[in-house]
């Protein structure tokens, strides 16, 4: 089966896309945290930031880049919004490759649960 968002790359598992260039995909979040929520990932599998190196400094810089222009797309940029990265078990982080989530359209509150 392998890793669920290298599928959703591959195009093997469908997916809401918003953006999708060379380095990255974003897509829809299936199970919305704010009116807008969507994941934006390196196409090439990352477990998760712990295990980013300075090999992938440029990915990492497209990853965050593309999480600013989904936001923009998502008409996010004026009212606001937030990028979160879950990393291991207290992080929260439940799908092993790396993701920046991009969540807006409503006052999102501080700290997070
Ligand atoms: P995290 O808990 O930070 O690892 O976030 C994983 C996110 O992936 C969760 O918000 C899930 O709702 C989302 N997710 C899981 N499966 C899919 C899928 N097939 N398509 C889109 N989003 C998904």
């Amino acid at each position: 089966m392998g890793c669920l968002f290298c599928n959703i790359v591959a195009k093997k598992i469908p997916a809401e896309i918003v953006l999708e260039n060379e380095h990255v995909l974003a897509f829809k979040d299936v199970n919305p945290q704010a009116p807008s929520h969507a994941l934006v990932i390196p196409k090439q599998h990352l477990t998760a930031i712990a295990e980013a190196t300075r090999e992938h400094a440029a990915l990492l810089g497209e990853t965050m880049l593309a999480a600013r222009e989904v936001a923009e797309k998502l008409g996010l940029t004026e009212s606001g919004y937030r990028l979160v990265v879950n990393n291991g078990a207290d992080g929260g982080q439940s799908v092993f490759h790396l993701h920046v989530h991009v969540l807006g359209g409503r006052q999102l509150g501080w700290p997070p649960g």
